[in-house]
C-alpha cells in the first residue's frame, strides 16, 4: 500500500511540502503528471511516486489580464505550459517579467506562498555559464 493514493489532492499535499510529485508506472515506466492510479500509457494499476527534477523549458505561456477573483493580485502574471526533462508536461504560473518570457526558456520548479497557500509555479533558471 502505497501512503498517499494517485490523486490531485495528493499532488497537492506534495506540492506543500514542496515537491513536484507524479506516479511511474512498474510496467512500462510511463510518468504521470498528474499523479494517477491506472497509467495512462498502458493501463497498469501498479505504479510508485516518482519526483520530479523540476527542471524544463517553456513551450507555451499565456498573460494573464483578467485573473480569477482568487488570483486578481498577481496579475498581470504568466501561466505557461512546463516541458519537463522527464518529458511529462504541466501547466503552472511562471515567475518572469513579462517582456522576457519567451518560449524555450530554461526553467525550475519553485514555489510562492500567495494567501496561506503554497503555490506551484516555475522561475527561470539561473545560467550556469
Ligand atoms: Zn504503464
Amino acid at each position: 500500500m502505497q501512503e498517499r493514493d494517485a490523486s490531485i489532492q495528493s499532488f497537492y499535499e506534495f506540492i506543500k511540502e514542496g515537491k513536484l510529485m507524479g506516479t511511474k508506472c512498474l510496467k512500462c515506466g510511463y510518468i504521470n503528471l498528474p499523479p494517477r492510479p491506472i497509467c495512462q500509457a498502458c493501463g497498469s494499476k501498479d505504479w510508485e511516486w516518482f519526483q520530479f527534477s523540476g527542471k524544463g523549458k517553456l513551450e507555451t505561456y499565456t498573460i494573464i489580464h483578467v485573473p480569477p477573483a482568487k488570483f486578481k493580485d498577481l496579475a498581470p502574471y504568466i501561466v505557461g505550459i512546463v516541458k519537463l526533462i522527464e518529458g511529462s508536461s504541466i501547466t503552472a504560473i511562471i515567475k518572469s517579467k513579462l517582456d522576457e518570457v519567451k518560449i524555450g526558456l530554461d526553467l525550475i520548479v519553485d514555489y510562492m506562498e500567495y494567501k496561506g497557500e503554497k503555490l506551484l509555479c516555475f522561475k527561470v533558471e539561473e545560467s550556469q555559464s
